[in-house]
């Protein structure tokens, strides 16, 4: 190669619009191109001849050797990309959106080079910014977070919509007839409700039912399931759970719920609400059911005065009549 060949190679590498670093097998730069220059502030000057490691502050030490390592003994080109390790260099961007800087994503690839002796014996490293690519990826695993979130959420009450909370029971139904341990659900229903949207209007209806949602997510354990089952019916699987437990947690709810009120316009409104607890047997063919038989306590503690829970025992009863059966 003539010296006007190196001097267009050396143009040629500073100009790529990705950082090129060329090492020895000690770790030794021998190439630093503008790019790296440009974002690590580190001056060809300064680095050449120089270990990398000594220089730049912060590299993955033990990672970047190993893979160093094995770009040599395979004799083959070996790749980082963001998605497993976001940088390799602590590089800044700087970010129109928010006016300050963001950290550069990277891939990074490493390739061996053979000597004039044709030993392998340096090794290209090239760093490529994938900030945009690795941006709106996030964003968009975000945006599908959130329509996830919002496909299976209730508006008012931010507990399950019927659809997913039914989706959870059919997966519970399943898991308690291949493991046949107890799971127990609840249902519980406001009294009287249409009264309280009569005297005091729907917004005021509303208000009771988002508060009711906020006592239920708190009386509620982390695995238990919660889901609005209708406009001021409430649902909730209570997994590795019996009916007698379950009993307390009910308890707990209606006691609660009969001792709260929500204030409106200075006024306070103050329901109650009944339930029927039923826990999984193993007759049950289909979860409509085990469903079934919740809805029938649930209507025995209406028939039996409201605010009250009733257990539906399901050991020395088989399907209520009013059940169908699917
Ligand atoms: P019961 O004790 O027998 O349950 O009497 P109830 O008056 O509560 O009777 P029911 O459960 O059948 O009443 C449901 C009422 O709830 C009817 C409907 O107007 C009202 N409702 C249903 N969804 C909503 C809602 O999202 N917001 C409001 N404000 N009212 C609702
Ligand atoms: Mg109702
Ligand atoms: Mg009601």
């Amino acid at each position: 190669m003539n010296l006007s060949d190196f001097h267009l190679t050396i143009q040629l590498i500073d100009n790529i619009d990705a950082g090129v670093v060329l090492l020895d097998r000690s770790y030794t730069v021998q190439a630093w191109n503008t790019f790296m220059q440009a974002y690590s502030g580190i001056s060809a000057e300064q680095i050449m001849g120089k270990n990398l490691f000594d220089v730049v502050p912060g590299l993955p030490y033990d990672w970047l050797k190993k893979k160093i390592a094995s770009t040599f003994k395979l004799r083959t080109r070996t790749f980082s990309c963001w998605e497993d390790r976001p940088y390799i260099f602590d590089f800044k961007n700087f970010s129109p959106v928010t006016g300050g800087s963001v950290e550069m994503y990277q891939n990074m690839t490493l390739t061996p080079l053979k000597s004039l002796t044709g030993e392998y014996s340096y090794v290209c490293m090239t760093i490529y910014d994938v900030s945009d690519t690795a941006k709106s990826k996030k964003q968009l695993s975000e945006t599908n977070a959130q329509l996830t979130h919002l496909s299976i959420t209730d508006g008012l009450t931010q507990l399950y919509n019927r659809g997913h909370w039914e989706r959870c029971l059919e997966e519970e139904f399943e898991r308690c007839r291949q493991r046949q341990t107890p799971s127990t659900l609840v249902m519980f229903d406001i009294d009287h409700f249409k009264k309280v949207n009569d005297t005091f209007g729907h917004v005021a209806g509303d208000a009771v039912i988002k508060n009711i949602s906020v006592m239920l997510r708190k009386a509620k354990r982390k695995n238990d399931l919660a889901g609005r089952y209708g406009g001021e019916e409430f649902a909730v699987i209570l997994p590795e759970t019996t009916s007698e437990l379950t009993s307390y947690f009910a308890e707990r709810l209606r006691a609660r719920v009969d001792e709260s009120s929500v204030k409106i316009d200075l006024r306070e409104i103050g329901v109650t609400i009944s339930l029927g607890i039923c826990e999984w047997a193993p007759w049950m063919k289909h979860y409509n059911q085990w469903l079934a038989c919740a809805d029938e306590a649930l209507y025995r503690s209406k028939q039996g005065g409201r605010n009250r829970s009733t257990v539906f025992i399901t050991q020395r009863e088989s399907a209520p009549h009013k059940m169908s059966l699917t």
